[in-house]
């Protein structure tokens, strides 16, 4: 027979604190619990590790988390402090040596015989590498492999999202369409290899001609386009595509080769009755199909 009364359902021969801290340490990668004063009662010793503290506080622990997911964790103390179920967020915090983790809280609810609330703990995982993985995979979906640019999905994504800013305030913005002049040939002539090298150059020239707000996109092969927002005059968008012009036509250094290059570029201007993306990408098409028309290395304005 065993002596313990029959509201113990626990028959390990480990004393009841040992169980509970095995118990603790076991199921996750971190945990504190305070009493409903806010005071420490336990951290695991996994928690100072990690996280380079032990609150001696509730709020110790919440200053840690981001500022822009901290209004959700007091949300996620006072929904626990009031139904008295655990739920779950996902925040990231501050770690040891600055770092900042992905942590997933379950946040529970420790009730008396009564049924008052008399503790709260946080019961945490480092989701910190899925969420990088996820991140990662992301960032494979918006961007293209070879140049790491914008991919044609990410560029509809910022285009429209400019149009839908420009019927609003009716900021101008312009966009570019940039095709490499006779890419096939450096192709055939030299190989896929040097092809590919010459358009990561390629990328990083025209990146010198542009600023941090505006978005440089690969669409597929030779194709970029360019969204300039917040232009003030043509003259500010011409002197862009001069300087990319010129930029390109600098002689190219690439793994022995040396060789001459060119690009076209077709620009069309937001207007107050231009609401659609598709016809902005039709006006481009059109200056650019003009500008190799005419013998390429330029720019046209599209004319309506
Ligand atoms: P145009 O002046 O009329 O633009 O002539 P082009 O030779 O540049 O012709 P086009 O733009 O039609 O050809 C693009 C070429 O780009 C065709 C394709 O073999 C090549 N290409 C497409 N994607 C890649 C890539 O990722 N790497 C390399 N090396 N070549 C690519
Ligand atoms: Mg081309």
């Amino acid at each position: 027979m065993s002596n313990e009364t029959s509201s113990d359902f626990i028959i390990s021969k480990l004393p009841k604190t040992l169980l509970a801290r095995q118990i603790i340490e076991q199921a996750w990668e971190l945990y504190c619990q305070f009493d409903v004063h806010g005071k420490l009662i336990y951290a695991s010793s996994r928690f100072n590790e990690r996280m380079g503290f032990v609150p001696d506080h509730i709020e110790q622990f919440i200053e840690a988390v981001e500022s822009d997911f901290r209004l959700d964790v007091y949300k996620l103390v006072v929904n626990t402090l009031k139904t008295k179920t655990s739920s779950r967020l996902e925040f990231r915090a501050r770690g040891a040596g600055e770092a900042y983790l992905w942590l997933e809280c379950t946040a529970i609810p420790f009730c008396d015989e009564k049924g008052e609330l008399i503790e709260i703990a946080f019961a945490l995982q480092d989701r910190t590498r899925n969420k990088s993985q996820e991140s990662h995979l992301v960032a494979m979906a918006f961007h293209d492999p070879l140049t790491g640019l914008p991919n044609r999905r990410l560029f509809k994504e910022r285009l429209h999202q400019l149009l839908q800013l420009a019927k609003r305030t009716d900021r101008v913005f312009a966009l570019l369409y940039v095709d490499i002049d006779d890419f096939k040939i450096i192709n055939d002539t030299m190989g896929h290899d040097i092809g590919d090298a010459f358009l990561q150059v390629f990328v990083a020239r025209v990146q010198g001609c542009l600023r941090e707000n505006d978005t440089f996109a690969r669409m597929g092969g030779d194709e970029f386009t360019i969204l300039l927002p917040a232009v003030d005059c043509l003259e500010h968008v011409e002197s862009i595509a001069q300087r990319i012009l010129a930029s390109i036509e600098q002689t190219w250094e690439i793994q022995g080769h040396s060789f001459h290059s060119t690009v076209s570029i077709g620009i069309t201007m937001y207007r107050s009755n231009l609401t659609d993306a598709t016809q902005m990408m039709k006006e481009v098409d059109i200056a650019l199909y003009q500008v190799k028309g005419k013998g390429r290395n330029h720019y046209q304005f599209y004319s309506h």
